[in-house]
């Protein structure tokens, strides 16, 4: 009977569950995570936040699923090193062994810029469940709320905050808006939105500090302004976790590095999700992490069975009466683009489409789900839009 052990109970190590379950039957197969709960949707944490979702509606897997599947799930099990020659799994308190192959499957984590005063109370990140309840009540406890960080998560976050009567403002150090998925007149158009939420936005504040003595009163600039706020939360993007990795002697550059099969450096040894990066491309997104952790496991179980071809990195932002879409190149670099462009100020819509070669490779969508559905599947299908490009908007 094959035995596999995987290190991460997040969605690239359920799909794996289900994956080498079906192709495997009868095989042996351990999760092992850090937390205490069972598996959870990211995505799920804002509605938590929101009180749009209870504890119970979050946690998408309890103990039930993992007897479903015939795994066995050990929880608040850190794995500190596994040794990739035999397979060896240590964690803080035991050690397992008897493994065919092992799948790393450990997301990523927060990153933190050093700012000084990190220390201090009521200053927060967000990453897990438990993060999230801790955010939920030092929200309900607070005057105002600063948000460090004009990503999707920040303003998601933001969005989440004013539900639960939060009087968020969200603080970026640049001048737009979601720099990785939209261009600056995107980002106007969502700054418009959001002043009609009633959501603020600082630009181009550049945080150095928390301040207060022992409990955060506020965040300042390098040029000494100040922003009140008693709540801090860093939402300022995330790095792969590659600490257990580079513990077990496995190659990493910016994530695990992965070769086509998603296997590392270690013979039977694979990376999937948010810690591992592929020929130098790397995503922080649910369809990079149910991908390749869907090849990983193909490989685990029968070995050179699956080859990765990547993904068309595609984002969405969903909060009160805001819908934006962005998927693939958005703010294309150079002249040998094309883009397609329709905006109305008064209907608060902006709509992208970039082409090469009147190929479509990438768009945004702000304002309609219908569009962006659009956009999407004529990027996925890499569709020649020649004869489409005056109406390619419309249904
Ligand atoms: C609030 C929030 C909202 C998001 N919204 C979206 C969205 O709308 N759309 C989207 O595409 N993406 C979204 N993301 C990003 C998305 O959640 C991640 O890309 C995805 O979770 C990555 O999956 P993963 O399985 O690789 O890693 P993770 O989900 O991070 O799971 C990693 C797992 O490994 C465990 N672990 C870590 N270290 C160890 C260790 N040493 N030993 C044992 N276990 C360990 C962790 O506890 C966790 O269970 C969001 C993220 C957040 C935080």
């Amino acid at each position: 009977m094959s035995s596999f052990a995987i290190i991460g109970n997040g969605v690239a190590a359920t799909t794996a569950v289900r994956e080498i379950r079906k192709q495997s039957p009868e095989s042996k197969i351990d999760v092992f995570t850090d937390e205490r709960h069972g598996y959870y949707p990211r995505p799920y944490l804002i509605d938590l936040i929101a009180e749009k979702r209870t504890i119970e509606e979050t946690i998408r897997y309890d103990a039930n699923w993992y007897l479903e599947q015939d795994a066995t799930l050990f929880r608040s099990k850190p794995v500190t090193q596994i040794e990739p020659a035999s397979k060896r799994v240590i964690t803080t308190s035991t050690t397992h062994q008897g493994y065919d192959s092992l799948l790393i499957a450990v997301g990523s984590v927060p990153f933190v810029p050093p700012f000084e005063g990190l220390s201090k109370k009521n200053v927060h990140v967000i990453r897990t469940l438990d993060d999230a309840l801790d955010i939920k009540e030092a929200t309900k406890e607070s005057g105002r709320e600063v948000v460090v960080g004009g990503g999707i998560l920040g303003i998601e976050l933001a969005a989440a905050m004013k539900e639960i009567g939060g009087d968020p403002v969200v603080v970026t150090n640049i001048d737009t808006l979601l720099p990785m998925q939209l261009d600056a007149r995107g980002s106007n158009v969502l700054l418009a939105h959001l002043g009609r939420l009633g959501i603020e936005v600082l630009r181009g504040f550049n945080c150095v500090k928390i301040d207060g003595e022992s409990k955060a009163t506020g965040i300042l600039s390098g040029s000494g302004e100040r922003v009140a706020g008693d709540l801090v939360v860093i939402a300022t993007g995330v790095r792969s976790n590659v600490q257990l990795a580079k513990n077990s002697g496995i190659a990493v550059k910016r994530g695990i590095d992965v070769d086509d099969r998603m296997q590392t450096s270690a013979s039977g040894v694979f990376a999937a999700g948010d810690c591992c990066e592929w020929r130098g491309q790397w995503f922080g997104i649910i369809p990079w992490a149910t991908s390749t952790a869907r090849v990983a496991a193909s490989n685990m179980v029968v070995p050179h069975s699956e080859t990765f071809d990547g993904i068309t990195p595609s984002n969405t932002l969903q909060v009160a009466g805001i819908d934006l879409t962005s998927v693939g190149i958005t703010d294309p670099p150079s002249g040998e683009y094309e883009t397609v462009v329709e905006a109305d100020d008064e209907k608060g819509t902006y709509f992208k489409l970039v082409m090469k070669d009147h190929v479509a490779v990438g768009g945004i969508s702000l304002g309609d789900r219908r569009v962006a559905m659009r956009i999407r599947g004529l990027v996925n299908k890499k569709m020649d839009v020649s004869d489409i490009t005056e109406s390619v908007f419309e249904d």
